[in-house]
């Protein structure tokens, strides 16, 4: 089992896209602060895999795939919300904006200041970018939870029990 491999600290950009570098890891939700904050299942895993390369023969680029399973809470209801994220990137790595043209238009433009990138914070900015702003149900979950409140409210009824046991009976004749 390689469950606890884990990424390098820092993300020496042109010399792992020179040597066309593939890493991957696993790491828990609980070790991105800012998604830690707003995700309910911290324990949960997030799985890494990041493809270094050069472009032009001098861009640094990374193409990355970031999986993870995150539980939100709903902005309508409140209640869980259980994700499944899949965030494909490709990042193009530059020091100077006269760079901009020479790229295809799918590449995300990084500009960075020096040579090496912190881990952890390319996979939280890229995590974050791909949550929705206003996580909620994909239905209408607050109409859901007055129905079955309703639905509790008659079943306490004893009076609506006894319909059904009735209606239970004439059905079996
Ligand atoms: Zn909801």
């Amino acid at each position: 089992m390689e469950l606890n491999k884990s990424l390098p600290g820092q993300l020496k950009l042109f010399n792992f896209a020179k040597k066309e570098i593939s890493l991957s890891g696993i790491y828990q939700i609980i070790d991105f602060p800012k998604i830690s904050e707003i995700a309910s299942n911290k324990k949960d895993n997030v799985r890494v895999d990041l493809s270094f390369y050069l472009k032009n023969n001098k861009t640094p680029c990374v193409d990355g795939i970031i999986q993870l399973d995150i539980v939100l809470a709903c902005q309508r209801c409140l209640e869980d919300l259980s994700i499944e994220l899949k965030v494909n990137f490709n990042l193009a790595f530059l020091r100077h904006e006269q760079q901009f043209e020479e790229l295809d238009s799918h590449y995300e433009i990084y500009i960075i200041e020096e040579e090496e990138l912190a881990t952890h914070d390319l996979i939280s900015d890229e995590i974050l970018l791909s949550i929705p702003m206003v996580p909620s149900h994909d239905y209408n979950c607050l109409k859901e939870i007055n129905e079955q409140e309703i639905v509790m409210e008659k079943s306490e009824n004893p009076f609506t029990i006894l319909k059904n046991i009735q209606k239970a009976d004439s059905g079996k004749e």
